[in-house]
């Protein structure tokens, strides 16, 4: 579970984030759709402290967050419970498929070796990728990369996964084998956060949709209410450009 209250964040002078409430149940799939600059990636980099927002509060799982006031180890706890995989992977490149996933495992948890292995190899199986384990990144298509990427952020059993347009780097054959594991994630009851401009997979994935624009939640709904019927004319306005 996932609640953010009243978060704002500027930079200088510019107002990015001007008070976003939301809340993302346990197990549920959310869409952030939005246009460019409408400060969705910024919203996800401060939930997860790759940003510090001025003020708000984070509530994820039992952990709840004033974030004027957070200490830099709640800062690491926040990041075991939500994990991102970025638009452009963010492997490290000198290390293999298996040590990527393994990082977090052995620095953060602190499990043996063979514990992370194991654990690791576990989640190149469920991407499909068991057999590129001593793979380095470059020896990996963007898709391939991307499933090493997700591997990674399910490594430390997140609570809920922040993905920012996980497959708009892709060339368009390689979105399909990205989604369809995302797809899986979603099947099992994963909690994730999706910005995306892939309409087709939030109408069939998502449980809910977000809205955003100009740093604020303009709408939000089922995939239903906002494809098919947006109250908010910026909402109708984004979808013709986009559809
Ligand atoms: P896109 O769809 O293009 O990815 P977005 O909705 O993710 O857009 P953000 O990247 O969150 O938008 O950016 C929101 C606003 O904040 C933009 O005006 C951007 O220029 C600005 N911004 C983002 N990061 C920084 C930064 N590190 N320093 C200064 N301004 C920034
Ligand atoms: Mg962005």
């Amino acid at each position: 579970m996932l609640e953010v209250q009243n978060l704002y964040k500027s930079f200088g002078k510019l107002e990015v984030l001007k008070g976003i409430n939301f809340k993302i149940n346990k197990g549920e799939v959310v869409a952030i759709l939005g246009p460019s600059g409408s400060g969705k990636s910024t919203l996800l980099r401060c939930v997860n402290f790759l940003e510090k927002a001025e003020r708000g509060f984070l509530h994820i799982d039992d952990l709840k967050l004033d974030i004027e006031k957070i200490t830099k180890k709640q800062v690491y706890k926040c990041r075991q419970l939500s994990t991102m995989v970025f638009q452009n992977y963010n492997l490290f490149k000198n290390k293999t498929a298996l040590e990527n996933i393994t990082e977090a495992l052995i620095a953060v948890k602190k499990l043996p070796k063979e514990k992370a292995m194991a654990i690791g190899e576990e989640l190149l199986k469920k991407v499909g990728l068991l057999e590129k384990r001593d793979a380095y990144p470059v020896q990996l298509s963007g898709g391939q990369q991307q499933r090493i990427g997700i591997a990674r952020a399910m490594a430390l059993s997140p609570k809920v996964i922040l993905f920012d347009e996980p497959t708009s780097a892709l060339d368009p054959e390689l979105v399909g084998e990205v989604l369809s594991v995302m797809g899986d994630l979603a099947k099992e009851g994963m909690t994730m956060a999706i910005v995306t401009h892939e309409m087709d997979f939030a109408r069939k994935v998502a449980d809910r949709v977000i809205f955003m624009d100009g740093g604020v939640i303009i709408e939000e709904g089922t995939p239903q209410e906002i494809f098919n019927n947006p109250r908010h004319p910026r909402t109708r306005q984004f979808l013709n450009q986009i559809i």
